[in-house]
Formats: C-alpha cells, sequence, structure tokens
C-alpha cells in the first residue's frame, strides 16, 4: 500500500526507484488530500503507467490494484470557492487523478462503499484498514456553504488544534492492523479530529490509544496537535515526514511529543530529512531519556510478528532486502512542508 506520493519531484527521485527495488504490485494507493505535497508522487506514478498503456500500447510498469480518495464532487464547493491559486492548483491535480484513474480502470472506494469516512472499514489481504478522519458531516460541510462558520464555531475550532485549512480538514487518517501490529497514517489531518475519529471507530480505550508506528499529522505542524494529542495518542515509533520548509517539523510538536512519554519510555522518533533546528531539539529533549532519534536516513521497520527483543529493527532501507511478506513500513525521503 502506499499512502500520498510526496510532492514534486519525489517521484523520480525517491518513489520510482522504491517501487523499482520492492518490485511487486500495490493492492491499494491511497491519496489523503489535494494538497500538492501528497498528490504529485502520486500523479507521477499514474501518469507513467497511463503513457506505457496509452502511448505504447504496453501494460503499466508500476502494477496499482485500486486508488482510494475521496472524490472531487465532495469538496469541488470549497475549493472554487476560494480564490487561493493554490487551492484551484491542487483542484486540478485531483481532476488529473480522476482522469488517469478511470484510464488506467482502477478500482476506487468501493470496499469502504463510497467516500472513506471516519469508521468504514475494509480487508485487504490480511490486513484490516478502517478510517479514522474526516468524519462524515464534516466532509459534508466543507462541501457546502457551511465553511463560513468554520472560525467561529468552537465545535471545530479547539484550543491548540488551529489548521483551518480546507484540504488539510478533509485529510484522511488510516489505522491498519495485521498479525498483531498496528499503524496510524495521519495525512494532514487535525489531531482532535483523529481524536474524535478513534473514538468513532472504537480504537480508543479511556480516550488512550497504542500503536506500533504513528506517523504525525501534517509534517509535524504544531497548528495540527497539542499536548493532549500526544498524550491520548502514543507510538513506539513516531515517523515525521518534513523537510523543514515552513518550519516543520515545530519544536513545540517535538517537544510536546517527547514530554507526554515517562523519561524511562523506550521509543524512537524517525525524521525523514536532516533539519537542523530539528538535531538541536531532539538532542536537547535525548538528555535522561530512552527516547531514539533516527534523521536523514531511512528505515525499514519490521512489523511481522517475531519473537525477542529485535523484533522491531530499524535498518536502513539500503541494508533491507524485502523480504516479500507484511509487515513493514518504509521511512524513505520524501517529506516536504
Ligand atoms: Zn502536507
Amino acid at each position: 500500500m502506499l499512502i500520498d506520493g510526496g510532492p514534486a519531484g519525489t517521484w523520480e527521485r525517491v518513489l520510482r526507484p522504491r517501487l523499482n527495488a520492492l518490485g511487486r504490485p500495490l493492492e491499494a494507493v491511497c491519496v489523503t488530500h489535494l494538497d500538492a505535497d501528497h498528490i504529485a508522487g502520486v500523479l507521477g506514478l499514474l501518469a507513467t503507467n497511463v503513457r506505457a498503456v496509452k502511448d505504447d500500447g504496453l501494460a503499466p510498469p508500476f502494477e496499482v490494484r485500486r486508488l482510494w480518495f475521496n472524490g472531487l464532487d465532495l469538496l469541488r464547493a470549497p475549493l472554487l470557492s476560494t480564490a487561493d491559486a493554490v487551492a484551484a492548483a491542487s483542484y486540478a491535480q485531483g481532476r488529473d487523478l480522476m482522469t488517469h484513474a478511470r484510464q488506467l480502470r482502477l478500482e476506487g472506494n468501493a470496499p469502504f462503499g463510497g467516500p472513506l469516512t471516519a469508521g468504514k472499514q475494509a480487508e485487504l489481504d490480511g490486513l484490516t484498514v478502517t478510517v479514522v478522519t474526516p468524519h462524515e458531516k464534516a466532509l459534508h460541510r466543507l462541501a457546502g456553504a457551511w465553511r463560513a462558520k468554520l472560525p467561529e464555531d468552537p465545535a471545530v475550532t479547539g484550543a491548540g488544534f488551529t489548521d483551518q485549512s480546507i484540504p488539510n480538514l478533509s485529510s484522511i487518517t488510516l489505522y491498519l492492523a495485521g498479525h498483531g501490529r498496528t499503524v496510524l497514517l495521519t495525512g494532514d489531518a487535525r489531531g482532535d479530529d483523529i481524536l474524535e475519529g478513534l473514538s468513532i471507530a472504537g480504537l480508543s480505550a479511556s480516550g488512550k490509544t497504542h500503536v506500533d508506528v504513528l506517523k504525525l499529522p501534517h509534517h509535524g505542524s504544531a497548528n495540527n496537535v497539542a499536548e493532549e494529542f500526544f498524550a491520548a495518542v502514543q507510538a513506539d515509533h513516531y515517523v515525521i515526514s518534513a523537510d523543514g520548509t515552513h518550519g516543520h517539523p515545530s519544536r513545540d510538536t517535538l517537544r510536546w511529543l517527547v514530554e507526554s512519554r515517562p523519561s524511562d519510555a523506550g521509543f524512537t522518533v524517525h525524521v525523514t530529512n536532516p533539519i537542523s533546528h530539528v538535531h538541536d531539539t531532539l538532542a536537547d529533549l535525548q538528555r535522561g531519556r530512552r527516547l531514539e532519534v533516527s534523521i536523514g536516513r531511512g528505515a525499514v521497520i519490521e512489523l511481522a510478528t517475531r519473537p525477542g527483543p529485535d523484533r522491531l529493527p530499524d535498518r536502513t532501507a539500503d541494508h533491507a532486502p524485502y523480504g516479500g511478506s507484511y509487515g513493514r513500513v518504509d521511512i524513505g525521503q520524501t517529506g516536504a512542508e
């Protein structure tokens, strides 16, 4: 499964060689939302396949079985009502995505019976996929005139969760469970929406969730999380996909994350790219803690059940042969914004 494809350039630089090395079909590709830094790499992948099929009459070089994406019909109204050129560009990319998917005859959201909304579930080759965000009501509200009320409504603007981007508020969060392991992939969703979705999906016990891997929302922006998010969602491996653009990940986010855990808790923070303020902040936070830090070297986290203390080894992608079974999370250098 591939969740998002990174910004322009990621397809040729990182994603294409990685998929070539893996050499197996993608059961599902999920585009969490319309922003260019998530959709561009997937467009590169699908456009490569379309060129091979349409122009050269060949089989697609990178087999993709299904595309999960909350279609433009739900997002058209807010995007067209804004004068924001970035949103307009995102809309055009979303339209291209739909065109490519039709040309390649990809199955869409059928396993979920329609748009991916909180609480829906699908089975995929031994993996249970549960949608955590967006909430169905939020998606429909976003698609209508209700947008104008967003900033003043305390129900949707919780303290500390200040991201108001329309595409981000519709971002898909997926909870994956299989072989006794769990992964929470949050796109650019907002922390309070994720907490609500975990509750709707029955994935939080007394308001708390523990996963093997948490991909932080919105590249570690402090606008999408608060201390309460990290108190409620904890992980053995925290992954931050960012390259320092917009100050992501934020120093506050790193501090909230680390300080949410007792000093003797063993966990690892993975950051996809070297960023000086991240290096310094995490080095400070590491003092007196068992926190491990991995910056800019990629990793493969094994999720297959294995006995022994090294059941979740971190290794650089270059040294990790593909085992051919379910249960790995590849952390590349694909982050942006
Ligand atoms: Zn993003």
